[in-house]
């Protein structure tokens, strides 16, 4: 096998594979593509995804209180304000090292979201260690009609982890522990304040792996990611977590622990109840023990990073996978040159991207199996495929982990990059893929014909990625800063978008504060009045993360 730069096979006319390793096969000295090139020596290994610890982004005194930037939220005087009788209280239930208390540094980092975007004015974080010190805070809450926010990892996209006045912070950081695990059947139970890469790694040396997989997951938490139902890199192989949760431990407002931490995979004994707290976001109860169903860990990953000239090829590129590697294809993310402009402007890693051209758009495809060299076989296949009809131009396959890391790490670092330009903002929808792309392209001329996008001006930058294999488009726009007349300009434009295309305005990230507005360009007038139904009889007082999620009229 030798690697030949710059060669035209015979397979794609006129189509230059730099980055191809040509070798002859069979008996007939036909040539074929053997595998990728490696990367080359330049390119620098990454840690393993973009771990994005939330004291790395510490938020500064500089970000604006939510209350003063968005006027039309008004304090519920139902809401009793904290007094020394519950800090006392709380502090009867709580060792010191669980509680923060008027420290405004302290307090800080769980009064800031993520993206710098939210910031309320909580004068108290508790961080329980048990499930029973839940209940009590809860119960004591629920009486004193005290509001609270659930806070997980605080990686949340959409406002809906922190506060918007001066709500009681239940951050989940203390409920850390592995429960149990079960090799057999591949079941694990563990607290809701467990980082799912930590899970992920126990899971590892045990032969198994978590079924989800996302940028934050150096962060977030599982219960966070259940409150959220979280999607992340591998839903397409691995499905949501409404398939893959088998069940959950429950603080209501009241105080009551609702035990439904079944690890079967089968009980019809009734309504599925934990399936209301999966993507519940806060607002119906604390999510504190979780079981879930994990999948092996595969014993043969690969990755390729593809170049594609059009967003037909992306399309195309994908049904080709579908059909060439089916049971084994495990993600098909894809990103566009603006996505990897802004990367290469914030290289948080320092990884140098391995295709020498730029290109449209870029895939990354992953498949996950058994047996290697079958995968290997597939793959050749696959990548033999897309050259032939000319559907890619250039890419990569990793050749060993640290390789298969740093492909990743260009997709999963692409979040980190966008809040790195300044303000970002993100939409996160569903939509057919036949229109996917023109979201992009319309917003941008929408933008441009305000006047409002370049270099100097109020928009940076309109760039699209995300989970084709979901149909689920991210959508974000870097700004100077955050804006009204951005704001204006982008929703509800956006959001009329995806409801004329019949698309959901949250695929993954949430309602939160951010599109509890909106919920009617995704939900009909009954099934909102279902939604706030039952909002009203686990939560009568409306303890429970107000001013989010459900729309306040
Ligand atoms: C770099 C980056 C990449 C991301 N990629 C993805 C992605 O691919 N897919 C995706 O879906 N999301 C993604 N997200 C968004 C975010 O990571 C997820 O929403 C995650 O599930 C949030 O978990 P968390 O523990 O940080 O929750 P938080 O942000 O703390 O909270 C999120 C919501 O859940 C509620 N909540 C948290 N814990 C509990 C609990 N124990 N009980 C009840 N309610 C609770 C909060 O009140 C809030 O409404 C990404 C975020 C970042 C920063």
């Amino acid at each position: 096998m030798s690697y030949i730069p710059n060669l035209r096979i015979g397979l794609t006319r006129n189509t230059l594979l730099k980055n191809f390793i040509i070798g002859n096969v069979g008996n007939v000295g036909r040539k074929r593509i053997i595998s990728f090139r490696y990367f080359a020596n330049s390119i620098e290994s990454s840690t393993s995804g973009a771990e994005i610890p939330a004291k790395k982004h510490a938020p500064t005194k500089e970000v604006s209180f939510t209350a003063d930037k968005y006027t039309y939220l008004h304090r519920n005087h139902n809401f009793k304000e904290l007094t020394q009788d519950d800090i006392r209280f709380f502090a009867s239930i709580l060792p010191a090292s669980g509680l923060i208390i008027d420290n405004e540094d302290d307090l800080m980092p769980y009064n800031v979201d993520w993206m710098r975007k939210y910031r309320g004015k909580s004068r108290l974080v508790a961080r329980p260690k048990t499930t029973k010190q839940v209940s009590q805070i809860l119960k004591y809450c629920n009486e004193n009609k005290l509001a609270v926010v659930p806070q997980g990892g605080n990686t949340g996209l959409v406002g809906g982890g922190v506060p918007v006045f001066d709500e009681i912070i239940i951050n989940t950081n203390n409920l850390n522990q592995i429960r149990s695990f079960d090799p057999v059947a591949g079941t694990l139970t563990c607290d809701a304040g467990c980082i799912l890469e930590v899970l992920d790694n126990y899971l590892a040396k045990r032969g198994y792996m978590m079924p989800l997989d996302l940028g934050a997951k150096g962060s977030c938490h599982i219960g966070g990611n259940v409150a959220t139902n979280a999607g992340g890199l591998r839903l397409l192989r691995y499905g949501s977590l409404h398939g893959s949760v088998l069940g959950l431990e429950v603080v209501l407002p009241d105080g009551t622990i609702l035990d439904n931490l079944s690890t079967l995979r089968k009980d019809n004994t009734g309504y599925d109840i934990k399936q209301l707290f999966i993507g519940s976001e806060g607002t119906l109860g604390i999510i504190t023990g979780v079981s879930i169903l994990t999948p092996s860990k595969p014993k043969a990953v690969n990755v390729a990073v593809l170049g594609v000239n059009s967003f037909q090829n992306v399309q195309n590129a994908f049904v080709t996978s579908k059909n060439k590697l089916s049971e084994i294809l495990s993600a098909f993310e894809f990103w566009d040159s603006n996505s990897l402009k802004l990367l290469k402007a914030h290289n948080i890693q320092g990884t140098k991207f391995p295709l020498e051209d730029n290109y449209p758009f870029y895939v990354l495809v992953e498949i996950s199996g058994s047996n290697k060299d079958h995968d290997d076989e597939k793959l050749q296949n696959f990548l033999e495929e897309l050259l032939t009809n000319e559907i890619v131009k250039d890419g990569v396959v990793a050749q060993d982990d640290t390789q298969i890391a740093t492909l990743w790490s260009l997709r999963e670092g692409i979040p980190e990059a966008c809040s790195k330009a300044g303000a970002v903002y993100k939409y996160d929808i569903s939509i057919p893929l036949s229109v996917f792309y023109q979201m992009v392209e319309d917003i941008r001329n929408r933008l441009q014909s305000a006047g409002v996008l370049g270099e100097d001006k109020l928009v940076k930058d309109v760039i699209g990625y995300g989970h084709i294999g979901d149909g689920n488009l991210h959508l974000n726009i870097t700004a100077k800063s955050y804006d009204p007349e951005i704001t204006n300009l982008i929703e509800p434009y956006v959001y009329e978008w995806t409801e004329q295309h019949n698309g959901s305005i949250s695929a993954e990230h949430g309602l939160g504060l951010m599109k509890a507005n909106y919920l009617r360009y995704s939900k009909s007038p009954s099934m909102i009045s279902i939604m706030k139904q039952i909002k009203q009889n686990i939560d009568p007082n409306g303890i429970m993360n107000p001013y989010k999620f459900l729309p306040a009229q």
